[in-house]
């Protein structure tokens, strides 16, 4: 394709049901930033559109379990998204939401064109009614047991216990999880958006027409035409979203995955009255940046739509990301598996780049990848600090000593200088290629070899070593590594603006475009400004303690999930009563010699001292016992333990990890009191 005469970029809407982590960044806002930041500093005219995508049943289940209105869930996720994006330097021209009456009045227009056409197919089905809340239920507002597994707690879209996925009415004696009761099925009318009739335009569209997309997203939109596109309800009945706007259809709104791609169009619209220039005219190029779980959505759904439509473009590519993990495993919002963003930018002031530049270093463009903290702290001090930052110190440092701050003269350009120098172009013209097809890691390696060939030029050339004798070939060498430096500024404006910006003012240099890049950005004789330390190296202790926070979600995530045991087999009260529970003290505490787990106690039973061997000794050193009131069984038959009589066993609670503690009367009592 040509150049085109605008660009307009979507970022995918983050949905409003928790914060951004860095899964997100590495796979959409990252890659689409950097992309919009290159557009524009090349001088390109584009712009780039977000927003929270507010609809849908996860939002409302989530509304009800905190015991609020879905708006105050939205509301409080959009502004945590909205304000995290701001302070990480993801340069949207608008960050929007699909709760505002622009989309409302967006998503309905375009909905009732495709209704006036006759584009949709309307069907009748069967649907579980809850008749007490008077209301349709959406599939996970269904329980009930599986026809799998029998997990009495399964979901009308799917058994977590067996990962079936599931109709409702596949379910055993289902229940409504808003009101309890049993849900009856009544019919409901929807509309349904023919996707198999797209399929042959979509196909031509796609493989024929646009191979150059990349081969994860070809190939999971080839997956989709070899199963046969099926017609998709764009209708569902709930009571939270865009009304359906059609009269009989009260109590319905409009499917969330046909409401949310419309809020680009909203959020453009929002933007500018000119909105249409950028989404009508065939000389925009359109560019969505997705995860690969929008890929249907992007690729198939929401061009049959703008077609369907009739006066949109399409878009020119979708280069979607695969997922980055976390520490080697699947990051998770439930689970609270994440690095968030928001909480990131508390615990790391002014370190937004170094997270860019990881993320980028290991963005998931054409497999899964993994984040971990250790990786973070290796490419921070081995590459940004010991690389990138050094380099420009040098050469800073340098100039202030050597030549008061001021961009000397060049003497005479030797054959290394020139091959050097030569470098940059080659570099910078690298990164173009790189970005125009969304390779992003590779772009930023060679930003990089360009701080790498700065350093390794300071390195031969020793202007340290040259001063006394040779002060003009000084100059000539820390105006070439100024050069590199300005340059450096310009082609990493896309991928670390915090840092850009801060060495534009250590350069003293204003408005720098990409076509400003070159051998001679800075003139002779350009006052400098003082140099400052880009980077600075992130410690051990600050790793461990990103680790001990993900191992403590860890440790909690299993507890959750541990279910208590089932109950024992029924006893009577004249079973209970032949226990003889009393109050005791420890008196002594040893360890049993070749023992790890055996405590020997010394007990004050109130009836008598006696010896009790307690498999306690991994959580309680033998001085934390001493003096301690604990519950003990003391008719149990004695039993030799390692040797010695043990007289009874002291009661103990264990939790999901197998931890123990002492079940102790509250408050003190005398020895030899009954536990009854
Ligand atoms: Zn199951």
């Amino acid at each position: 394709m040509n150049t085109p005469k605008r660009y307009l970029i979507t970022s995918a809407l983050p949905y409003a049901n928790g914060p951004i982590h860095i899964g997100h960044l590495a796979g959409v806002y990252i890659p689409s930033d950097i992309y919009t930041r290159y557009l524009r500093l090349k001088g390109r005219e584009v712009i780039s559109i977000c927003g929270s995508d507010e609809h849908g049943v996860p939002i409302t289940i989530k509304a009800r379990q905190e015991g609020v209105s879905p708006q105050a869930i939205v509301d409080k996720y959009h502004s945590i998204i909205k304000d995290s994006f701001e302070r990480f330097g993801i340069a949207f021209d608008i960050y929007s939401r699909t709760s505002s009456k622009m989309h409302y009045e967006t998503a309905s227009q375009f909905f009732r064109k495709l209704y006036d056409d006759g584009v949709f197919v309307e069907n009748t089905t069967q649907q579980y009614y809850d008749e007490e809340v008077k209301q349709f239920l959406a599939d996970r507002y269904i329980t009930g047991t599986c026809p799998h597994c029998s997990n009495p707690n399964a979901y009308g879209d799917q058994c977590e216990k067996c990962g079936t996925s599931l109709n409702a009415t596949d379910l055993i004696s289902p229940k409504s999880t808003l009101s309890g009761s049993a849900p009856v099925l009544k019919e409901t009318k929807h509309w349904f958006l023919p996707l198999d009739k797209f399929q042959p335009f979509l196909e031509k569209w796609i493989l024929e027409e646009h191979k150059d997309w990349k081969t994860n997203v070809f190939g999971q939109c080839k997956s989709w035409f070899d199963m046969g596109l099926q017609p998709r309800a764009v209708s569902r009945d709930l009571d939270w979203g865009v009304p359906v706007p059609v009269e009989g259809a009260e109590g319905k709104v409009l499917y969330v995955w046909f409401d949310a791609p419309i809020g680009y169009i909203s959020a453009t619209r929002e933007l500018t009255p000119d909105w249409e220039k950028y989404w009508k005219d065939s000389e925009t190029r359109m560019i969505h940046f997705i995860g690969k779980d929008n890929i249907v959505f992007h690729c198939i759904v929401f061009p049959a739509m703008l077609k369907a439509e009739g006066s949109y473009i399409l878009p020119d590519n979708v280069p979607a990301n695969e997922f980055l993990n976390l520490e080697g495993d699947k990051i998770s919002t439930s689970r609270n598996w994440a690095v968030w963003l928001h909480e990131y930018l508390e615990e790391f002031p002014g370190k937004q780049d170094v997270l860019r530049y990881t993320l980028t270093a290991n963005m998931p463009e054409t497999k899964d990848n993994d984040f971990t903290w250790k990786d973070y702290q290796t490419r921070n001090n081995s590459e940004l600090v010991a690389i990138l930052g050094n380099f420009v110190n040098r050469a800073m440092v340098l100039t202030h000593k050597y030549f008061e701050g001021k961009v000397p003269n060049v003497d005479s350009i030797s054959d290394f200088d020139r091959e050097i120098l030569n470098e940059i172009p080659k570099l910078k013209k690298s990164i173009e290629e790189n970005l125009e097809s969304f390779r992003f890691r590779e772009a930023l390696k060679e930003l990089m070899n360009l701080a790498r060939l700065g350093n390794k030029y300071l390195a031969d050339t020793e202007p340290w070593k040259l001063i006394k004798t040779e002060p003009e070939r000084v100059g000539t060498i820390l105006n070439i590594s100024l050069q590199i430096t300005a340059n450096l500024a310009i082609l990493g404006e896309p991928f670390l603006p915090f840092t850009a910006d801060r060495l534009c003012k250590m350069l003293n240099l204003t408005q720098t475009t990409w076509e400003n890049v070159g051998e001679s950005v800075l003139s002779a004789g350009h006052q400098l400004n003082q140099a400052e330390l880009l980077f600075d190296k992130i410690e051990d202790e600050t790793v461990e303690k990103q680790l001990a926070k993900l191992q403590a979600t860890k440790t909690a995530n299993e507890s959750a999930t541990k279910k208590a045991n089932p109950q024992k087999e029924e006893i009577t009260y004249e079973e209970f009563s032949k226990m003889d529970i009393r109050t005791g003290t420890v008196l002594e505490a040893e360890v049993v010699p070749k023992t790890q787990k055996l405590l020997k106690l010394k007990i004050d039973t109130g009836v008598d001292q006696r010896t009790v061997v307690s498999g306690i000794a991994e959580y309680f050193k033998p001085d934390e016992v001493v003096g301690r009131q604990v519950a003990i069984l003391i008719n149990l038959a004695p039993r030799k333990i390692r040797g010695i009589e043990s007289h009874g066993m002291i009661l103990m609670a264990e939790d999901a990890d197998g931890k123990l503690r002492f079940v102790q009367p509250n408050e003190s009592v005398a020895n030899g009191s009954e536990i009854k």
